[in-house]
């Protein structure tokens, strides 16, 4: 028996539906049991519980959960996704109450196509997939993991207007490496050390493979929180055989340039008159990095000119040519200057003076007061971004950031932050969060049947999010639009998504629509309750 609409059907459908006297005599509308929800939201103590409590909402009443994420979003962000979700997956094991998502573990091998089977939706757009190795900033979780999929999804509905059948959680379980896990009488996961080498290689494989007989070439598979090593790996290996992208080098990156493409607006430069440096040389800031050199290419600048100005630091210091302490590999390469070797970040930017400091390195604390007053000494407006998610990652506070620069410099962070009061001046720090790309990019895609996700489509969704930002909002020091607007976002990137390729013959959805936004509206997933009396009609009398 469905009653999950609760006290919210009507008579006529209670009657129908033969559930009149399941539920008590009050019938309430969508708005009233949003009350019930808002002062349940409100009465527990800490975030864990809201967490658990929306979860269950979920699970229960899942139109009321997205209207409540929908309409609520500034305050629902922080716990269905960063930061409280990684608390809930550090504690997964206690917060379980019933699996959500598809869980498929190595010892299913050769299985995979078959297990995708027994998933009650057939027509699934979008999946997001991980193995837990690398979960936000804090590490391997295993199949705690989960929760980050199954927040992504939530996101691509509440924001997206994806349709929620169409979203799949998915969590490939290799084991994990972390001990204490291992040990944990609570462990949801396979308990073994995790998979490498060729075996996982070909388990992700027939993963692939796998989704794309199920669910069809046009799918689209997000990348998350995969580990460094794999997570480059797999975009070079899939990018142009599936629909597929990394959340964490690609959607950051977007959400990271249209930041600095904010904050030009404030500081008066040309993005190539800038120099950069990056506390990490991962994910995060090789996506980062690459995403601005393209952006400076497409300006004019020569690709050795516009790796000139980018400078990385990663666990081994200034990422240099013939660097003492060990070489450079993979992507750094492109980055890598002729330059004496330095240890330190303060010693890095002493010596450089950066006008856009970022940091994704995990290392809390990485930018130090010393380095934060230099910043503020080098430049009228110093751009200073501490992504590392969660909040204790960060690099530095908000507080810290403008009471280090006088209130000048320009912030903006992974996880949120609360407005800070200076000299009687109130700072709205930003919050470059991805949320504000790939819900986007991911309706955009689905909508328009795009098959392979180049990286142009997040530079041009970094500028159509980047000519959001109001000078109101730069005024008030935001380089991002605020939170409840990000809807719109959404909509607005989605547009200039399909507009690009269906001029560029990447569509497949036929026919072309005339009018692009008006087409991507028409995908978008409202909240509202069904009528569940069905339609009726008279038939003539003769
Ligand atoms: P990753 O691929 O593992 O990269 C981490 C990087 O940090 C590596 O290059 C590592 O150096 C470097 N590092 C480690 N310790 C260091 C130290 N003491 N000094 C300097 N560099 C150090 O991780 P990721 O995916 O880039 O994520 C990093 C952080 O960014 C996480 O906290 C994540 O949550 C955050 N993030 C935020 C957003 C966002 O806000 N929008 C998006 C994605 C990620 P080696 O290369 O030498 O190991
Ligand atoms: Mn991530």
């Amino acid at each position: 028996m469905n009653i999950f609409q609760g006290t919210a059907f009507t008579l006529e459908e209670r009657q129908i539906m033969g559930i009149q006297g399941l539920m008590p005599a009050a019938i309430l509308t969508q708005e009233e049991q949003m009350v019930r929800v808002m002062t349940n939201f409100y009465k527990r103590s800490n975030d864990l519980d809201r967490y658990i409590y929306l979860m269950a909402l979920q699970e229960r009443n899942e139109r009321l959960f997205y209207r409540v994420l929908c309409e609520h979003t500034e305050e629902m962000m922080p716990i269905v996704y960063t930061p409280t979700v990684g608390q809930a997956c550090q504690e997964y094991g206690v917060t379980f109450r019933k699996p959500r998502g598809l869980f498929l573990s190595i010892n299913d091998k050769g299985h995979l196509f078959e297990m995708m089977c027994n998933w009650p939706e057939q027509d699934v757009k979008a999946i997001v997939v991980t193995d837990g190795e690398r979960i936000l900033g804090l590490g391997d979780l295993g199949s705690y993991g989960m929760g980050i999929p199954v927040g992504k999804l939530s996101l691509y509905t509440a924001l997206g207007g994806i349709v929620p059948e169409q979203c799949l959680p998915i969590l490939l379980d290799v084991g994990t490496n972390n001990e204490k896990l291992l040990n944990d009488p609570l462990y949801i996961g396979l308990k073994r050390p995790r998979v490498k080498g060729q075996e996982y290689d070909d388990f992700v494989e027939e993963f692939m493979t796998s989704a794309v007989r199920k669910y069809g070439q046009n799918c689209l598979i997000q990348f998350e929180d995969f580990g460094n090593h794999n997570a480059f790996r797999f975009l070079e290996k899939y990018r142009d055989r599936y629909c597929t992208f990394n959340d964490d080098i690609q959607g950051t990156a977007s959400v990271a340039a249209a930041g600095v493409f904010a904050a030009l607006r404030i500081t008066g430069k040309k993005l190539s008159d800038n120099v950069f440096v990056f506390q990490g040389a991962g994910e995060a800031s090789i996506g980062i990095a690459q995403l601005i050199a393209l952006a400076m290419e497409e300006e004019g600048t020569s690709t050795e000119e516009a790796r000139s100005k980018i400078w990385m630091v990663d666990s081994r210091g200034l990422i240099v040519k013939n660097r003492p302490k060990g070489g450079v590999s993979g992507h750094k390469v492109d980055f890598a200057k002729d330059h004496e070797p330095v240890d330190k970040l303060e010693d890095v930017v002493s010596k450089l003076k950066p006008t856009v400091l970022i940091g994704a390195a995990a290392v809390p604390g990485a930018f130090t007061t010393k380095i934060l007053k230099e910043m503020g000494e080098f430049n009228k407006r110093p751009v200073i971004f501490a992504l590392s998610n969660p909040t204790s990652m960060s690099e530095c506070t908000a507080e810290q950031a403008y009471q280090a620069t006088e209130g000048r410099c320009v912030f903006a962070s992974g996880s949120p932050f609360s407005p800070v009061q200076l000299n009687g001046k109130l700072y709205h720090p930003g919050q470059g969060n991805n949320a504000y790309i790939f819900p986007g990019v991911a309706l955009g895609i689905i909508a328009c049947g795009v098959r392979h996700v180049e990286d142009k489509i997040f530079l041009h969704s970094a500028k159509a999010l980047a000519d959001m930002v109001t000078q109101e909002n730069l005024d008030e020091g935001r380089v991002y639009p605020p939170l409840n607007l990000i809807r719109e976002v959404s909509v607005q990137i989605a547009t200039k998504l399909a507009e690009d390729v269906y001029r560029e013959g990447l569509a497949t959805t036929y026919p072309e629509p005339a009018n692009k936004e008006e087409f991507i509206r028409s995908h978008i997933y409202e909240p509202d309750y069904e009528c569940f009396v069905p339609e009726t009609w008279p038939w003539p009398q003769n």
